[in-house]
């Protein structure tokens, strides 16, 4: 009779993704993330999250699931949830990458538990924290490529996974008689796949029970059927700007700070300088030791870390409105009125997936009306679910390389749109503890 235990608390029905794998005393939980719900998240940036009740608030906003062990007593309060100091479970908890649905609710987590995300994780995690773009109150631990971590029974053995956020990962999972791969968010289609396409190489010498695959794009709402690259997107993004006399302008997710560097590039490629603003400099220095050049927004006062950056090359908005096909400049929704300054400029605007994520948020058509007052032209690509998810084609032969017995999609709201190829793909419902054995899992009495 095996020993290894699966949970999946969260992520068989979209985004925000809980998963727990169990070996006697030993337990790994595998992300820990809010479903991802932009058109009625309630913390909308007016509703404040509360500090004595984050915890509270959470389970009964549900943003997380109750999983026994990991929340102290005091922040359950009389919730009736096992806490931490009641559960004999030796907890390890492991963060695939920065995006919020996967990692947004791990501050919650008693902090007597250790909480692993990459190290290119932690110093991104540190730069949004001085930014004032994260907050959190807990150590995390660093992980690294290939570097094994044993938990008790269990050890854990991250992979790279070509994602836009730095440090992203997929886990191999080994319990004494099970060997389980969780893929993290993965996409084979990024400036990295030749790297992501190795790792799977090595991945599929391993003999994998249990495959928890990230299946965005099955669901036809995510994935609109148009196969674009990430290099295509910034091809085009190229293409649309040399020889244009005006300003480029794009606007991208400060989380995923490779994005930011490929900018660099391509500025330095059309004989633009790439501008950021101070955060998005700050955080792209934390990563790559780059002091890109800042543009400041029209503030008042600002925040410490803006005081300290002195020494870093500043341009100006007059000296963008002089020389307008000069500059390439990065611009976030909350700076956007900063772009009013080049009226009366020819600009061409990219939506890069930055924020609003989504089409559909008031914000989106805010963004659209300043644009359309400016008389710019707006780009944007397919949709943001397929810019850092593999496409079904690139899943199929994920699924089929690592060969498990057992798949399980995750992250997708049509899981069954997935083609499990020579697997067997499971259906779990979510909550319940389920057997592996020899590949198959079966519900615990
Ligand atoms: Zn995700």
């Amino acid at each position: 009779m095996s020993n290894t235990m699966v949970n999946f608390y969260r992520g068989t029905q979209g985004m925000g993704v809980v998963i727990s794998v169990t070996y006697d005393k030993d337990r790994v939980i595998l992300d820990f993330g809010a479903p991802f719900t932009p058109l009625s998240e309630i913390y909308d940036g007016t509703v404040k999250p509360r500090f004595r009740n984050r915890v509270k608030d959470a389970l009964l906003l549900e943003r997380i699931p109750a999983v026994p062990g990991i929340f102290t007593r005091e922040d359950l309060q009389d919730l009736s949830c096992q806490s931490f100091e009641d559960s004999d479970l030796n907890t390890a908890v492991f963060i695939s990458h920065l995006h919020l649905d996967h990692m947004s609710e791990a501050d919650k987590i008693a902090t007597q538990i250790p909480v692993y995300i990459h190290e290119d994780g932690l110093k991104l995690l540190d730069a949004l924290c001085t930014v004032g773009r994260e907050k959190t109150h807990r150590r995390f631990s660093a992980f690294r490529y290939h570097e094994k971590i044993t938990i008790g029974n269990i050890s854990v053995t991250p992979y790279f996974s070509d994602h836009p956020c730095p440090g992203s990962a997929g886990f191999l999972i080994e319990t004494p008689d099970s060997t389980i791969y969780y893929s993290g968010d993965i996409r084979f289609h990024g400036l990295n796949s030749q790297k992501a396409l190795k790792e799977l190489d090595e991945l599929s010498n391993i003999k994998t029970d249990l495959l928890i695959v990230d299946a965005t794009t099955t669901s036809p709402a995510e994935f609109t059927g148009e196969l674009i690259t990430e290099m295509g997107i910034y091809k085009d993004a190229a293409y649309l700007l040399n020889g244009f006399r005006g300003l480029g302008v794009f606007n991208q997710y400060d989380r995923d700070v490779a994005m930011m560097a490929r900018m660099v590039q391509i500025g330095q490629r059309l004989n633009r300088i790439t501008v950021f603003e101070p955060a998005y400099a700050y955080i792209l220095n934390a990563l790559y030791g780059y002091k890109a050049p800042i543009l400041l927004p029209d503030l008042r006062e600002h925040p410490q870390y803006v005081k300290e950056m002195t020494g870093w090359p500043q341009v100006t908005a007059d000296e963008i409105k002089a020389h307008p096909d000069k500059y390439l400049l990065q611009n976030s929704y909350g700076n956007i009125l900063t772009l009013t300054d080049f009226d009366g400029i020819p600009g061409k605007y990219f939506h890069l997936f930055g924020e609003p994520l989504v089409a559909g948020a008031k914000e989106y058509g805010i963004m659209l009306n300043v644009i359309k007052k400016l008389n710019w032209e707006f780009s944007s690509y397919t949709n943001l679910y397929s810019f850092s998810h593999a496409y079904p084609e690139h899943l199929r032969n994920m699924v089929e390389k690592i060969n498990a017995k057992t798949v399980v999609a995750v992250h997708s709201r049509n899981p069954e749109k997935l083609d499990p190829v020579n697997s067997i793909q499971f259906f779990p419902t979510e909550g319940c503890e389920y057997i592996l054995q020899d590949g198959i899992l079966t519900k615990a009495d």
